[in-house]
């Protein structure tokens, strides 16, 4: 590079860890740089909130990230479009309309897609978790067909996925048909393997089985849902349970984009990063937040708090490697507290292995994501 000359660094995604970097480039870019965000929508979705928009306690507004505004206060260039490739040798991101953005410096914060999303009728006739945008709108469609549903029989919905958002978005929707609808409402959750909240202590799986007897909201282990159909899902046996509505919710997978381009990646497609969140061999290359494999942690669960730790780290060593500066080292938290909101006022937290039940849960868990949400929706 010719001295003089802008170093052209690339944000790609606009996760929880890209906001912070916009956030803080907003109030100190960094010297001799210019950035570009690259986001396939310029509304990115907090997904903590969602179970309870789903209970009808947030408005969308509220649980949406404007990034392109947060690119304008950055001072960055915006460019909406789908990356779906990299050129590490010509250093370039490649978009979905054919167009192409050089870096110098890139960094990747895409997320990850569902587990099962390719299989036959899931993105076509169930309401997916990701793109998370598509969700808030197919909960309403459910809700508008709970409300025509002839009241004589009972509304079914299947979810499918127990881990943490699965229970999250039963207990959340089950609570929202019963207050906007006057039909009966029958939740069933299936789950692929022999428990739910697969790495969550027992004492809050046995809380989540407690409330679910409580509040009519079925549970079946063991049971793998091999397609979905316009009213049932089938399962892998063959067996075909009928409903009016499905909602998607298993574990993360990986976007194609790093295998396709040659990254290094792990068994299952994330991109492998040390602990500078560089990308391994490629020093010009970050990676954060579900969309990584932390070569040194590969057990760090993919949740949203882990994106969140990983913003200021990111944030540094961008600064670090365009200005020359040692890089830091991030090193994941051994546990975290999750918070599940049940959509009647109450949540259920957890951690290191214990856990905890009530009104001032919920009331915690509202007042850490209105903190989180306000740095990026207020005036900077
Ligand atoms: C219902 C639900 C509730 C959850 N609740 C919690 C919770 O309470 N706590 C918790 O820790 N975790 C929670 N999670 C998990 C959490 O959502 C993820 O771990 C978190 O979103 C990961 O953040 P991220 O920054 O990696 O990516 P994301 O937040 O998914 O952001 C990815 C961004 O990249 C953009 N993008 C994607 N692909 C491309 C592409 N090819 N080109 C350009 N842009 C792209 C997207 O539009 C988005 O802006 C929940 C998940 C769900 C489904």
């Amino acid at each position: 590079m010719k001295a003089g000359q802008l170093r052209e660094v690339v944000l790609v995604g606009g996760g929880h860890s890209h906001v912070q970097v916009l956030e803080q480039f907003a109030t100190q870019s960094p010297p001799g740089s210019r950035l570009t965000l690259v986001v396939d929508t310029p509304i990115a979705v907090y997904s903590g909130m969602v179970p309870g928009f789903v209970a009808g306690q947030y408005r969308q507004q509220e649980l949406e990230i404007d990034v392109g505004r947060l690119a304008g206060l950055a001072g960055a260039r915006l460019v909406v479009s789908k990356a779906v490739g990299v050129d590490a040798q010509e250093r370039q991101i490649l978009l979905e309309d054919g167009a192409s953005v050089s870096y110098d410096i890139a960094s990747f914060d895409i997320g990850s897609r569902l587990a099962g999303h390719d299989l036959p009728g899931v993105s076509q006739y169930s309401a997916t978790t990701r793109p998370i945008g598509r969700f808030i709108e197919q909960v309403d469609q459910i809700i508008r067909k709970a409300r025509d549903h002839d009241p004589a029989t009972p509304f079914r919905v299947v979810v499918v996925g127990a881990g943490a958002g699965g229970i999250e978005l039963a207990f959340t929707l089950q609570q929202r048909l019963q207050e906007e609808t006057s039909t009966s409402v029958q939740m069933l959750i299936l789950q692929n393997q022999t428990d739910i909240l697969g790495g969550y202590a027992d004492s809050l799986v046995r809380r989540v089985y407690r409330r679910s007897r409580e509040r009519g909201i079925q549970i079946e282990c063991n049971r793998k849902v091999a397609a979905v159909e316009p009213e049932a899902v089938v399962l892998a046996e063959g067996e075909r349970i009928s409903c009016q509505a499905v909602v998607w919710v298993t574990g993360p997978a990986s976007h194609s984009i790093f295998k396709e381009s040659g990254l290094p990646t792990d068994r299952l497609g994330f991109v492998r990063v040390r602990s500078t969140l560089q990308v391994e061999e490629h020093d010009e290359l970050f990676a954060t937040g579900d969309c990584a494999a932390l070569i040194d942690h590969p057990q760090t669960p993919k949740a949203g708090v882990y994106a969140v730790r990983q913003g200021p780290f990111i944030t540094h060593n961008i600064r670090a490697l365009i200005v020359g500066r040692p890089l830091r080292i991030y090193r994941p938290q051994d546990n975290f507290l999750a918070l599940l909101n049940l959509g009647d006022g109450k949540a259920l937290g957890t951690k290191w292995g214990r856990s905890v039940e009530g009104r001032w849960v919920m009331k915690l868990k509202d007042w850490i994501d209105r903190r989180f949400m306000r740095r990026f929706q207020e005036p900077l």
